[in-house]
C-alpha cells in the first residue's frame, strides 16, 4: 500500500529534521527518510566530534602552558582511543535524542535511502509513499581529487574513524576544514604538514584572518607548505608518499583530503522531476527554497548555500512554516550569516569584507585592533590576536566584524546580533567594556 504523507523529507540531517520537526508540529503528516545515523554531518562526521576534537587540543594547549602558571604537570599523556570511544558515546547519545524527538513530534522515520520517482512520489527501501511536498535535504560529502593513487589518502569521515594519533599528517586544503585539522592535530601532538595549493587559507576570508591563523599555526609548528599541488600517490610501506607538482615529495602516515565538499545528489531521481543541478552539483533554488520543480524544495549544503547547520536549521524551520504554518512569506535572509572556524585560535567573522564592502559602499572606514591576550601576560609566548570593524556611510555603519583570538568564538553571536540590527561604530563606542576580556577591545577601537 502506498502512504502518502503532507511532506517528505530526503534526508535526516539538521535540515531535514528541523523542517521535519517543525512541519510536524504545525499538524503535517510528515515523513523523514534516511539510511544513515539520524544528525548527518554535523552530528556524526562534522560539528559535533570536530568540536569535541577541538575540546581536546584546547586543552592539551592549556597543558602546555601550564607551567608558566604555576603548576608542576607531568607531562600529559593523550590516550587517543579513549578520547575516541567517549566522543561517539555522546553522538550515539544525541542519534537517540533525535530519534525521541521525532517519534515525539509524530514524524515517521524511514531508515532505508530514498529517491524521487516522479513529483511527489519516492521510493525507500521497500516502501512507496506519495507527498504534497518534498524537500531535499540531503547535504554533503568530502571532495576528492582525481589523481594517481588518491584512494592512499583520507578525508575528514575517516579523520574521525581514525582510532589510533597519527604521527605524521598532511592535511591538503586551504578551508575550514583544512585548518580546523591542521590546528587540531598538532595541539593533539602530531606531526602536521598543511599543503596548500596557493599561499594563504581561507581566502573568502577578510584577508588579515587567513595571515593571522598562518602565523599561529607556524608558531604552533604546523609545517605549513605553500604554492604546493599534490600530483600522485604511492605506498610506502605503512605510510603515503606524496609528489608535488612543483617538485619534491612528502612522506606522510595519513594524508587527508580537505579539499572542499559535494552536494549529496547521487542516485535521487533529480532528473525524474526536472531539476538541472548547477555545474557545481548543487540544487538551484530561488530565495523560498523552491527547486523549478513544484512541490518539491532543497535546503542546506545541498544548495550550497552557506553550508552551516544554523543555516540548514534556520531554513528548514522558515520552509514548514510557509508550507503549513501560514505565514506565505517566511523565508531566510542569508545576509549577515556569522561563522566561526574553529582553528587554534578561532575566528569569527560576520558580514562584509572590507574589499566587499568597498565595492559597495563610497564611505568605508576601516578599526583594526591587535593585542596579545591577557591569558599570555604570564607566559613566555606572546601571539597575537586581531579584530577589523569594517564601517560604511556617513553614519558609520558596522557592516563587517572580524576576529581571530582567544574567545573569538564565543564573542561573535553577540556582535553578530548588533550587525543585523545596523549598529553603529558610535553605538559600539557607547557601550560600556567588559574588563578585561578580548571582547572589549570590540568597544575601544580608534
Ligand atoms: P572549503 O570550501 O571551505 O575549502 C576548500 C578549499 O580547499 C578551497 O577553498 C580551496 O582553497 C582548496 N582546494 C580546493 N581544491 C583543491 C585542490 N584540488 N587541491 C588543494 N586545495 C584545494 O571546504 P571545506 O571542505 O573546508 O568545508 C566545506 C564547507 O563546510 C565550508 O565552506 C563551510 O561552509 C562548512 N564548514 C563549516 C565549519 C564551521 O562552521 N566551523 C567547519 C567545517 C566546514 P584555495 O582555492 O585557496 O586553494
Amino acid at each position: 500500500m502506498t502512504r502518502h504523507f503532507d511532506l517528505a523529507v530526503l534526508g535526516g540531517g539538521s535540515g531535514g529534521i528541523a523542517t521535519a520537526r517543525r512541519a510536524a508540529q504545525h499538524g503535517a503528516q510528515v515523513a523523514l527518510i534516511e539510511a544513515g545515523e539520524l544528525g548527518g554531518t554535523c552530528v556524526n562526521v562534522g560539528c559535533v566530534p570536530k568540536k569535541v576534537m577541538w575540546h581536546a587540543a584546547d586543552m592539551a594547549h592549556a597543558f602546555e602552558d601550564a607551567a608558566g602558571y604555576g603548576f608542576d604537570l607531568t607531562p600529559p599523556t593523550l590516550d587517543w582511543g579513549r578520547l575516541v570511544e567517549r566522543r561517539e558515546a555522546y553522538i550515539r547519545r544525541l542519534n537517540g535524542i533525535y530519534a525521541s524527538n521525532l517519534d515525539k513530534d509524530g514524524v515517521t522515520v524511514f531508515a532505508a535511502r530514498g529517491e524521487l520517482l516522479a513529483p511527489g512520489r519516492l521510493q525507500t527501501g521497500e516502501d512507496e509513499i506519495t507527498a504534497d511536498h518534498v524537500v531535499i535535504a540531503t547535504g554533503g560529502l568530502p571532495r576528492w581529487p582525481q589523481l594517481p593513487g588518491c584512494a592512499l589518502g583520507t578525508d575528514s569521515d575517516g579523520f574521525f574513524a581514525l582510532t589510533d594519533r597519527p604521527d605524521r599528517v598532511a592535511v591538503v586544503g586551504a578551508g575550514y576544514i583544512a585548518v580546523e585539522l591542521a590546528g587540531m592535530l598538532a595541539a593533539l601532538g602530531s606531526r602536521v604538514s598543511l599543503l596548500i595549493r596557493r599561499d594563504r587559507v581561507l581566502r573568502g576570508f577578510e584577508p588579515m584572518l587567513g595571515d593571522t591563523l598562518l602565523e599561529r599555526m607556524q608558531a604552533d609548528g604546523v609545517d605549513v607548505v605553500t604554492n604546493t599541488d599534490v600530483e600522485a600517490l604511492t605506498e610506502e610501506g605503512e605510510s603515503v608518499r606524496a609528489r608535488f607538482k612543483q617538485g619534491g615529495e612528502g612522506v606522510y602516515d595519513t594524508l587527508i583530503w580537505a579539499i572542499g565538499r559535494v552536494p549529496n545528489t547521487h542516485g535521487i531521481g533529480l532528473d525524474r522531476v526536472g531539476i538541472e543541478p548547477h555545474s557545481d552539483g548543487t540544487v538551484p533554488v530561488d530565495d523560498y527554497q523552491n527547486t523549478r520543480a513544484a512541490g518539491i524544495y532543497a535546503l542546506g549544503d545541498v544548495t550550497g548555500r552557506a553550508e552551516l547547520t544554523p543555516v540548514a536549521i534556520a531554513a528548514g524551520r522558515r520552509l514548514s512554516d510557509r508550507l503549513f504554518g501560514g505565514q506565505p512569506d517566511r523565508h531566510l535572509d542569508y545576509a549577515n550569516i556569522p561563522t566561526v572556524t574553529f582553528s587554534h585560535p578561532p575566528i569569527g567573522t560576520v558580514g562584509l569584507t572590507e574589499a566587499e564592502a568597498r565595492e559597495r559602499f563610497d564611505a568605508v572606514r576601516i578599526y583594526d585592533s591587535q593585542f596579545v591576550n591577557l591569558c599570555y601576560g604570564v607566559l613566555d609566548r606572546k601571539p597575537v590576536s586581531r579584530m577589523r570593524l569594517v564601517c560604511a556611510g556617513a553614519e558609520e555603519q558596522v557592516v563587517g566584524v572580524h576576529v581571530i583570538g582567544e574567545g573569538a568564538d564565543e564573542m561573535l553571536q553577540g556582535f553578530a546580533v548588533a550587525v543585523r540590527m545596523g549598529a553603529t561604530k558610535a553605538d559600539f563606542d557607547n557601550t560600556v567594556a567588559i574588563h578585561p576580556t578580548a571582547a572589549e577591545e570590540m568597544v575601544t577601537m580608534t
